[in-house]
Formats: C-alpha cells, structure tokens, sequence
C-alpha cells in the first residue's frame, strides 16, 4: 500500500523500544515499550510532553485554548476543525512539531478525499445534531455515530480507539471499508508514544503502518512484528 503522506520532516525521527517515564521520576526512569507501565502511562505522557515544549505550558492560555479544541475536534473525527487549530499551534509554538506533525497529516489527508452523495448527507445531519440545544441531542435519537476513518477518509462505524483487536477480533475494530485495524483518530494512539506503542506490540496485521512509522522514525531496534 503506498503511505499517503505531507512528510514535514526530512530527516527521520529516532525512536528506541524503551522510553523515559517522567511522571513519576522526574530524572527519567528508562522503561520498555509495549509493557504495561507504557500502555498505562501513554495518554498522560502524550499530554505532559506538550508541557514540556518551550514556551508552551498551562498558564499559557492561547496555548491551552487551541489545544484543547485541537484534541476534542481530532478526537471526535472532526479533522476539518482540527487541522487550522493544529496549524496554529504550530505557528505559534513550533517547539511542538514534533508531537503534532503526525495530528497535521491525518486531517490533511482525510479532508482531501473528496465526500460521497450520501456522506454529506450524513455529514449535514452531524452538523444540525451539533448546532442543537443540549437537551434536544438527549431527546432525538440519532441512530449509530460514524466517522471518518482516518487511512482512508470514508465515514464507517464508530469503534472506540481502545476497543481490542486480539485474534479473531480483529474485525472488532477496523474500517469497514478499508478493512485497516484502528480506523478512529485518537490524540492518544496517534501521538509519538502512542505509535511507538503499537509499533512495538505489533499491534498492527497490515504492513502500512509500519512502513508509514519507518518513515517517520529511524527505529533502533526495527519491530518484529
Ligand atoms: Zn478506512
């Protein structure tokens, strides 16, 4: 499959099978990655590492206010209104490239793929149910949510990003249409820890996420998945 990409680095990024765990060493314990303390520790350290970029940090509000919209848009498929949020961050702190490189690709991608007849219907009534009042979202029933899928831009059944996929299910949680494992955005999976993870455990059957990782990252060792 060829790797749809916006490489925005040309030189390749280096990643090990271990990682420093800062959470609770603040001097950085060395860990192995695809263990349990990586899995627990992945969605804290992909949030704690935009704090720790230069000039980015909780006090700063322009920072925490495009971050915030950044994670709720990508997170709810939304890559349209993700992308310009993602953007700006990287306008405005490029200290954080490295963590947001990947967020850019996947919405830039998905909203290149042009949305089929009945898609924008669907996507017309997504945006009517969103513009509603709290409380009639709770009184009209919607049906099933679907989302875009993020190899492959077509809307598909929403399967939340943790559902497992071990062995026979493994169709569990995979794009109906591109038939690719994990198809829902997440901040979390898809941040640099995040895909180290998978990478590692060999989470994937397809061979394209591990060539997209290899071009990102010049991995020491490779994956024996
Ligand atoms: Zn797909």
């Amino acid at each position: 499959m060829v790797v749809e990409t916006t490489q925005s680095n040309t030189k390749k990024r280096l990643i090990t099978n271990h990682f420093k765990d800062k959470l609770l060493y603040p001097d950085g314990l060395e860990r192995e990655r695809a263990t349990y303390e990586d899995f627990h520790s992945v969605d804290d350290r992909a949030h704690n590492a935009f704090i720790n970029c230069s000039g980015v940090g909780p006090e700063n509000e322009e920072c925490s206010e495009l971050y915030n919209d950044a994670v709720w848009h990508y997170n709810n498929c939304r890559y349209t209104e993700a992308l310009p949020c993602f953007t700006k961050m990287l306008e405005v702190f490029p200290s954080t490239e490295p963590l947001i490189f990947y967020y850019i690709r996947r919405c830039e991608y998905v909203s290149s793929i042009p949305l089929q007849p009945e898609e924008i219907s669907y996507a017309a009534k997504l945006e009517r149910r969103i513009a509603k009042p709290r409380l009639l979202k709770w009184l009209v029933p919607t049906g099933e949510f679907r989302g875009r899928c993020k190899w492959c831009g077509r809307y598909t059944n929403y399967v939340g990003p943790e559902t497992p996929t071990f062995g026979a299910a493994y169709l569990n949680n995979c794009c109906r249409s591109c038939m690719r494992a994990y198809p829902m955005p997440s901040f979390k999976w898809d941040s640099p820890d995040g895909r180290a993870y998978s990478y590692y455990r060999g989470s994937f059957n397809d061979e394209a996420f591990y060539e997209e990782f290899e071009s990102d990252y010049d991995p020491k060792p490779v994956s024996k998945a």
